[in-house]
């Protein structure tokens, strides 16, 4: 039994109040906030557990080893990869999708050869193919999005054509909230034999995930979304395409051997993790999976689908809000702009007012705001602990907002 009141307690900053209100926390879509578990076991690898990994032989090196490597398991199940060796840790999405670009595609791609992105992506799933175009002429082709805000997995595979080399495409909106069914994506683009990235960062957090079933190639997830520490994420990389690709950033871990002369890689997933990593980041997020594997994905995904369809009757009611994208099955992230003066900088200053956090801006995704006609808008995205109140308390500070500028 999903109990949000219970659930609510297991994460501090929930208890705190902003300008004197209790806090309305909506800015989920941006980074999530953390249990306690996860900031005990952080204080736990610092106080007590901390040490470099891989290359001690003392006790602390060994212990801190174990647990960071364990993280690597976890991702692995929380996304039902068919191993841990497929897992590789990166500080995010943003480095997840450039270790691609970078690793994969820019070695293999000519001068005309094209990636097909949709128009939904965020600057993450955006700027590193861009890259491509500048540096080695590589095509981007953009595919719409609908009159609702959805993708249609067939209007994707038609931009396929003989010079696709990939598909880079989100399986969540963080404006609209879309769900993109990424699974008929790359059945279509298998039968082409195109490779498809899917960026996960936002469906992730919401839904179960399992990349087996997806049948995608890269699939990429951001930990401070999923409730743990910033600088922690990791990437799934299917076997066929790590055996594809040359290193990403040089530098101690990711090598076997180095001579005056030579230098031999080390096996996947090392191969792509050069450096001292975020040790006790990582940590922390096998411990949020495993609290979010705890909740149960399917439980949470029920939970904030109710916050959804309550959200959607009472935005509904505010005849003045434009809600931007209104897919069926879209997750509880709302983007809206209001008529008449308001820009949404104005209005989250009067939200945050009373107490509640949401985001305004492009949310890095300007190719959309373009495709909507606007520069700005205001978004409030949920989690697994907010609450229906909590969706009251917005519309009443919206509606404080509408008075002011009407
Ligand atoms: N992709 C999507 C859909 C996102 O929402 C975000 C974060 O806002 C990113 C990628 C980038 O994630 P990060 O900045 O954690 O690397």
């Amino acid at each position: 039994m999903y109990d949000v009141r219970k659930i609510r307690a297991d994460f501090p900053i929930l208890a705190r109040e902003v300008n004197g209100k209790p806090l309305v926390y909506l800015d989920n879509g941006a980074s999530a906030q953390k249990p306690q578990v996860v900031i005990d076991a952080m204080t736990r690898a610092y106080s007590q557990e901390y040490a470099n990994v891989h290359r001690g032989l003392h006790y602390l090196s060994n212990l801190a080893t174990e647990h960071y490597e364990s993280t690597r398991g976890v991702i692995a199940r929380f996304l039902n990869a068919g191993s841990e060796e497929e897992i590789v840790f990166t500080t995010g999405t943003t480095e997840g999708i450039n270790l691609v670009s970078y690793a994969w595609a820019a070695p293999r791609l000519q001068p005309g050869d094209e990636i097909v992105l949709s128009i939904m992506e965020h600057h993450a799933n955006i700027v590193p193919w861009h890259f491509l175009r500048e540096r080695q002429g590589v095509v981007l082709k953009w595919v719409e999005v609908d009159a609702n805000g959805d993708l249609d997995p067939q209007a994707v595979l038609e931009a396929i054509g003989p010079k696709t080399k990939l598909v880079a495409v989100t399986h969540m909106s963080n404006v609209l909230g879309t769900v993109v069914d990424v699974a008929a994506i790359c059945r279509g683009a298998r039968e082409k034999g195109v490779p498809v990235l899917v960026d996960g960062s936002q469906a992730a957090v919401h839904m179960p995930v399992d990349v087996q079933a997806i049948g995608c190639d890269f699939y990429a997830i951001t930990g401070h979304k999923l409730y743990g520490p910033s600088g922690s994420g990791g990437i799934w990389i299917a076997r066929e395409r790590q055996a594809e690709m040359r290193p990403f950033l040089g530098g101690g871990d990711m090598i076997r051997e180095v001579t005056r002369e030579t230098i031999t890689w080390a096996d996947p997933p090392m191969k792509f993790e050069a450096g001292t990593p975020g040790i006790v980041q990582q940590i922390g997020l096998g411990v949020a999976l495993d609290y979010l594997m705890g909740l149960g994905m399917a439980d949470v995904a029920a939970h904030e689908r109710s916050l959804r369809d309550y959200a959607r009757d009472r935005l509904k009611g505010l005849n003045w809000l434009n809600v931007q994208g209104n897919s069926a099955g879209k997750g509880a992230i709302f983007s809206f702009t209001m008529e008449g003066a308001a820009h949404a900088h104005d209005i989250s200053t009067i939200l945050d007012k009373r107490g509640i956090a949401v985001r305004a801006g492009t949310h890095c995704a300007m190719p959309l705001m373009e495709h909507y006609g606007i520069t700005a808008s205001c978004r409030a995205s949920f989690g697994l602990y907010n609450t229906v109140e909590e969706v009251d308390a917005l519309v009443s500070a919206l509606e404080l907002a509408h008075d002011l500028f009407a």
